[in-house]
């Protein structure tokens, strides 16, 4: 399997390369030859996770030896993961509810990001990388802890986190902040997360910058889900759901399934779609937006439009008006012409808007789309309590208000993703399940409350995370981003 260049279909290159390159020099992203049908029987035939893992990263990475795959789906799937379903599904009445959370940081960015760190420290052994790789990556809150743990002390390897000071969760910040490990940094920034993306995309695309960081010993690359090392892993979990439900007879063999997904950097939902191409029986990918909600716009109107003001909501991961990913699909819904996509991503930089043709609109028919309000994700965490007794964060409320939106016109079995655990935002989900107003409560008193009174474990990272020390605290402008590296790639001797 090779990959090409959504704004150069003449760049081909191969897995491991994608992986350490993470974007192309042209900034277009890099996505796979072709998508050959996976033998959905063989699948539905495994025993495991790791089982289905070990099948989908095999396809992709045809690079690495049988042993290297093993390898990196051990030190992530198979040590990293509290529960040995690893993404294991709630089957509540009706629809389930696949819980991707139960990785080290609480969030569905572990999915990927305990995996992609070994994947990237083979491919650049295979590659002959002899520099080290700078890890620049851009958060909305949950990518940048993920991120942080997966490459922790990683030889070879450094990292650097930006996060919009003001635009995470009390916990997601302490989270950070508190991060252990040699090769790490944490930098919070005056503004939004698309300014953090924007000023991280502006590094990686300086010539100049990148070329003095190679007489500095570093190459740079990204942890965001633009690199297919994130995407690919991605695709793992929706076969095995599919696995799960007709092993278990909640459905029949090749029945179509919907698959509701809290979208943020269309990263996930694209993991679906390629799935989808990959020959698994899905029929509609609904796409849950917040408030902030230039993907429902996209697919009702065709026209994207990021010339908002960006809302900082209760789903702050979330909160992002530029979809980087986007860019993969309207490669696929162009059948793969480079100069359309070159036009509207020219388009979406210079005037901050594009639209598609009616012809293009056809290759949106796998997904459904809708936002919620706050008032209705609060409302939506109210009542998947009171009709399941089952407790979602406020990401996770979309996806299911989405699903109850949806089912008024289509009545396909609905695997709603949740990729938060409640914890991680108890405030809010408190507040909505009782009615009551949290500002200025504490978060880890929230989190003894949600325990407490919806009978939840809460999970032992949170515990530990009150007493550890703050052991990052720069603030830059989002100005400052490209000084902030030359200065920091300056400082390190490549010894
Ligand atoms: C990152 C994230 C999302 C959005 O996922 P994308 O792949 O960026 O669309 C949704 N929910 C949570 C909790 C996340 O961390």
């Amino acid at each position: 399997m090779k990959f090409v260049c959504t704004r150069d279909k003449d760049e081909e290159v191969i897995s491991i390369e994608a992986v350490v390159k993470g974007i192309s020099k042209t900034g277009g992203l890099y996505v796979p030859t072709g998508f050959p049908k996976v033998d959905l029987d063989e699948i539905i035939m495994m025993n495991s996770y790791k089982e289905v893992a070990k099948r989908i990263i095999s396809l992709f990475f045809d690079e690495l030896s049988e042993e290297d795959v093993e390898l990196c789906i051990e030190n992530s799937y198979g040590r990293r993961f509290k529960d040995s379903e690893v993404a294991p599904l709630e089957i509540l009445d009706g629809f389930s509810v696949m819980e991707l959370f139960h990785g080290p940081t609480l969030a569905f960015k572990d999915m990927a990001l305990t995996f992609m760190p070994h994947l990237m420290k083979i491919s650049m052994e295979k590659m002959g990388v002899d520099k080290k790789v700078l890890i620049l990556t851009a958060t909305s809150g949950d990518t940048g802890k993920a991120a942080l743990e997966g490459f922790k002390d990683v030889e070879n390897i450094e990292i650097i986190v930006f996060y919009p000071e003001n635009g995470v969760s009390d916990i997601q910040k302490l989270q950070m902040k508190t991060q252990e490990g040699k090769n790490v940094k944490v930098v919070g920034i005056n503004g939004n997360f698309d300014d953090a993306q924007t000023g991280v995309k502006e590094v990686f695309n300086d010539k100049e910058f990148n070329e003095f960081c190679l007489g500095e010993g570093y190459v740079l690359s990204s942890a965001n889900s633009i690199n297919i090392g994130r995407l690919i892993p991605q695709i793992i979990y929706y076969f095995n759901a599919y696995r799960l439900l007709v092993t278990k007879g909640v459905i029949e063999r090749n029945e179509e399934v919907n698959f509701s997904v809290p979208t943020g950097n269309f990263g996930n939902i694209l993991a679906g779609y390629y799935t989808k191409l990959l020959g698994l029986p899905i029929n509609k990918l609904i796409c849950a937006s917040n408030e902030n909600n230039v993907l429902y716009d996209f697919f009702s109107e065709g026209k994207y439009d990021k010339n908002r003001e960006l809302k900082l909501t209760s789903s702050p991961s979330m909160d992002i008006l530029i979809s980087s990913n986007l860019e993969r699909l309207l490669f696929e819904i162009t059948y793969r012409d480079d100069e359309v996509v070159n036009k509207l991503m020219s388009d979406l930089k210079n005037k901050g808007v594009y639209s598609i043709t009616d012809e293009m609109k056809v290759g949106l028919e796998s997904f459904a789309s809708y936002y919620s309000t706050e008032s209705e994700v609060k409302k939506a965490i109210k009542k998947c309590f009171d009709e399941n007794k089952y407790v979602i964060d406020t990401h996770t409320a979309s996806a299911y208000d989405a699903f109850i939106k949806n089912q008024k016109e289509d009545d396909h079995y609905t695997i709603v993703l949740s990729t938060a655990s409640p914890f991680k935002f108890s405030k809010d989900v408190l507040g909505a399940l009782t009615g009551e107003d949290m500002n200025g409560v504490d978060a880890f008193k929230a989190n003894a409350r949600l325990s407490e009174e919806y009978d939840l474990f809460i999970p032992s990272e949170l515990v530990e995370l009150g007493e550890k020390d703050i052991l990052h605290n720069n603030t830059i402008e989002k100005d400052e981003i490209m000084s902030f590296c030359k200065s920091y790639v300056e400082g390190n001797d490549n010894d």
